[in-house]
């Protein structure tokens, strides 16, 4: 019997990158494949978002991961969304084909400092048009676009970027603020230079900021990136399902508490199950009661609190024995294997969204995505 592990479905993964392509047909896709692809395994998620050219690029955090991706023979264009921090840094980013992104004055020094290169680096050059996290201001924009232009290890004109806080709430303010602001360096920028704007939330909600690059990461793994509409209304199909398999099952009468802290009391006599997965496998800790979790098709609540290897679902007076596989989110296959993929979609009762378990544990599915553990085991179908 397997204890956890997440099924990763690569028919998913490009039904998600075709609704990319309907939803922003006009633009280049930058696909972000950061943190192990957001958890979902990153040479298995880049190899199959780089066949057939489906992207045109991948976008990473760090170093470290875009050098594991040319270890693995991929070979298209690899942005560096952090950009680098230190000269020497510089050389490998020009052996290994990796374009930064620059956003601050001392990066630009270290460019036009650096010598002996392999070739030019060809960049990216981030404006903070709100979010205050990365990027230069728009008042320095025309004289870093004229040093770059000069910069002997610059490889053609900077892609202009620039990222939004708030477009997954479509009507906060920040997004009118920041739109201006996009609206004014772009004003500055001459037709000719490309640009990027959008992240998935961006690229749904808000076309006009499309521009040349568009920048997806959450909606490629299925999740909603949007807060008024789920992944299934917007036709993502997920692409992680996790699963763990109930170990045992016991019945408690009323009155008996379960877990560490006997923190939930049963009002009833029921029967437990218990299923091999915790905060060890990266299942939320703080998941509270009432979290669901699919057995067959059928929604069953946590009870008690989740821990390091388990968790304890109230089965009722279900029939299910240990063995049975349990499905923290995704897509559960067991209810009717005979079913097409369309009608498994549109059943809810065969599908948890990662964003709905999120909610139960105060966090964003990005976060339950990224943090599975390195003990669960991976499959691709
Ligand atoms: N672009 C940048 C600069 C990012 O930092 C990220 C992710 O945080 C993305 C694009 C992808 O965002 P999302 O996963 O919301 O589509």
């Amino acid at each position: 019997m397997r204890s956890a592990w997440a099924r990763i479905d690569l028919g998913g993964l490009r039904h998600n990158m075709a609704r990319v392509k309907q939803l922003a047909p006009h633009s280049r896709i930058l696909g972000i494949v950061k943190a192990n692809a957001y958890g979902h395994g990153l040479v298995e998620i880049a190899r199959a978002l780089t066949e057939h050219d489906s992207v045109a690029a991948l976008g990473l955090a760090r170093i470290n991961e875009a050098l594991r991706l040319r270890q693995a023979g991929i070979s298209c264009p690899i942005v560096l969304l952090e950009g680098f921090f230190d000269a020497h840094e510089l050389p490998l980013l020009a052996a290994s084909q990796l374009q930064p992104v620059i956003h601050t004055e001392q990066q630009l020094q270290m460019l036009e400092r650096a010598s002996g290169l392999s070739a030019p680096l060809k960049v990216w050059l981030k404006v903070d048009s709100g979010m205050h996290r990365l990027g230069i201001a728009p008042q320095q924009l025309a004289a870093f676009q004229q040093r770059l232009r000069a910069c002997d290890n610059v490889a053609g004109e900077p892609i202009l970027m620039s990222h939004m806080a708030c477009a997954d709430e479509r009507g906060h303010a920040q997004n009118t603020h920041q739109q201006a602001v996009i609206a004014s360096i772009r004003a500055l920028t001459p037709p000719s230079s490309l640009a990027s704007f959008a992240n998935s939330a961006t690229l749904i909600q808000f076309p006009e900021l499309q521009a040349d690059w568009v920048r997806p990461g959450l909606m490629l793994y299925g999740a909603s990136p949007v807060a008024e509409k789920n992944a299934a209304e917007l036709d993502l199909k997920p692409v992680m399902t996790l699963c763990a398999s109930v170990i045992a099952t016991r019945d408690i009468k009323a009155g008996e508490a379960v877990g560490y802290g006997a923190h939930w009391v049963s009002r009833q006599a029921t029967r437990l199950g218990v299923v091999a997965i915790g905060y060890g496998d990266g299942y939320p800790r703080h998941a509270r009661t009432g979290t669901p979790v699919l057995i067959n098709g059928k929604r069953y609540p946590i009870v008690g609190r989740v821990s390091m290897d388990m968790l304890t679902v109230d089965l009722g007076d279900d029939d299910i024995e240990a063995g049975a596989t349990a499905v923290l989110w995704g897509l559960d296959r067991g209810l009717d294997t005979s079913r097409d993929e369309t009608s498994e979609h549109s059943d809810s009762r065969a599908v948890l969204h990662v964003e709905e378990v999120a909610a139960f544990a105060d966090t964003i599915a990005y976060e339950l995505l990224c943090n599975i553990a390195q003990r669960v085991d991976y499959e691709y179908v």
